[in-house]
C-alpha cells in the first residue's frame, strides 16, 4: 500500500471515446493507493467528455474536475492541474493511455527510493504514430536539445511524476506559454527515467493537429533559447562580409576596364533573392521573440475555470488561483 498523498493529473479534449476507459484504468491501480485525488481537466471539450466526466465525479468524490470555459489547450490544462493539485506527489497523464497508469506504483518506488523529485517518462518506442510524427518529433527534440540553454532530456513527454517541492517551484513561473516539460528540467532537483514503450492511442484521434504542434514547439524554441536571435546576427554579418568582397571585386572589375562588368543580370537577380530571404526569415526570427513578448506583457490569465467540481474549498464564484 502507498501511503503517499497522490493526485494524477488528466488533461482531456474532445476524449468522448477514451475517458471512461482511462478512469476505469486509473482508478484499478488506485488500488494500491491509500490517499488520492484523480483530477481531470478537460480543456474546453465540445463533444461528450464533460458529461461523462460530471457522471464520473458524481459517483467518485476522489474524483475532481476542472472545466475550462473553452479550449486552451494540453499546456495550460496540465498547469491548472499543478495549480490545483492537493497531493504530496502528482503524476500527469494524456487522457488517451499511451503512457499506462499500471506504471504509477513504479513511479512511486523510484521517487522513494531513488529520492527523485522528478521521474519522466522515456519513451523507448512511440508505437501507431505516423513516420512523420516520429521523424520530426526526433528532429524537434534534437535540434532543441543542442540550442536550449539548459540540457532537456530526449524523448520525453509531459507523462511524468513531479513532487511538492517541484509543483511549489512550478507554480512560481509566471510566463504565459508554457513549454513545460522544459520548465521541469530547468528546475533542476534530482530527475530519474522510468522507460516504457508508448502504445497507441486507445481511441479517437490525435488532438495535437499539426497547427497545435508547430505552436508547442515554437513556445519550446522562443522559451528555451536565444541562439535563433543570434544566428539571425551571425547571418547578417556573413552577408555583410560577402557584400563587401563583391563591392571590391566589382569596382576593381570596373576599375581593370573589364567589358564585362556591365553583365549580370543573373547574378544580380539571384543575390537579391538570396538576400532578401535571408532579410525575411530573420525578420521572422525577431517577430517570433516579439510576438511571445507581446504575449507576456498583456499578463492575461493562461486560462479560465468555467466550473469546478468536487472542490468543495473552491465556492463559485471564488477566485481561483
Ligand atoms: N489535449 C488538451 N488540449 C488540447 C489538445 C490536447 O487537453 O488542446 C490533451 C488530450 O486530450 C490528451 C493530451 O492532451 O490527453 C495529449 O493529446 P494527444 O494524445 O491528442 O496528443 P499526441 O499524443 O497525439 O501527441
Ligand atoms: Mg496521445
Amino acid at each position: 500500500m502507498i501511503s503517499l498523498h497522490t493526485t494524477i493529473i488528466i488533461p482531456c479534449f474532445n476524449e468522448e471515446k477514451v475517458i471512461a476507459e482511462t478512469y476505469r484504468r486509473v482508478k484499478a491501480v488506485m488500488k494500491e493507493f491509500k490517499k488520492y485525488e484523480i483530477l481531470f481537466i478537460d480543456d474546453g471539450s465540445r463533444d461528450q467528455t464533460p458529461t461523462i466526466l460530471r457522471n464520473i465525479a458524481r459517483a467518485d468524490k476522489s474524483v475532481r474536475v476542472l472545466m475550462f470555459s473553452r479550449n486552451f489547450g494540453h499546456q495550460p490544462a496540465v498547469t491548472a492541474g499543478i495549480r490545483h493539485a492537493a497531493g504530496d506527489v502528482a503524476i500527469i497523464i494524456d487522457a488517451d493511455l499511451q503512457d499506462p497508469p499500471e506504471l504509477f506504483p513504479e513511479m512511486i518506488r523510484i521517487h522513494q527510493q531513488e529520492g527523485a523529485n522528478v521521474v519522466y517518462g522515456h519513451r523507448t518506442k512511440r508505437k501507431g504514430e505516423s513516420f512523420f510524427k516520429k521523424i520530426t518529433a526526433k528532429l524537434f527534440y534534437r535540434s532543441l536539445n543542442s540550442l536550449s540553454e539548459v540540457p532537456l532530456p530526449l524523448d520525453t513527454g509531459d507523462f511524468r511524476l513531479i513532487d511538492r517541492k517541484v509543483m511549489d517551484a512550478f507554480c512560481q513561473f509566471g510566463e504565459k506559454n508554457k513549454y513545460i516539460r522544459g520548465i521541469i528540467s530547468w528546475l533542476g532537483f534530482s530527475q530519474a527515467p522510468i522507460h516504457y514503450v508508448r502504445e497507441e492511442r486507445f481511441a479517437g484521434e490525435t488532438k495535437y493537429p499539426f497547427r497545435k504542434m508547430v505552436r508547442f514547439a515554437t513556445t519550446g524554441l522562443l522559451y528555451f533559447t536565444k541562439k535563433p536571435l543570434k544566428l539571425a546576427m551571425h547571418l547578417g554579418m556573413f552577408c555583410v562580409f560577402v557584400g563587401l568582397a563583391m563591392a571590391a571585386w566589382v569596382l576593381w572589375l570596373h576599375l581593370s576596364g573589364d567589358a564585362s562588368v556591365a553583365r549580370g543580370w543573373p547574378s544580380q537577380l539571384i543575390t537579391i533573392i538570396f538576400f532578401g530571404g535571408v532579410q525575411l526569415l530573420t525578420i521572422g526570427v525577431l517577430g517570433g521573440y516579439i510576438g511571445s513578448i507581446f504575449d507576456e506583457v498583456k499578463n492575461r490569465p493562461e486560462y479560465i475555470i468555467g466550473d469546478a467540481i468536487n472542490f468543495p474549498e473552491h465556492k463559485p464564484g471564488k477566485k481561483h488561483r
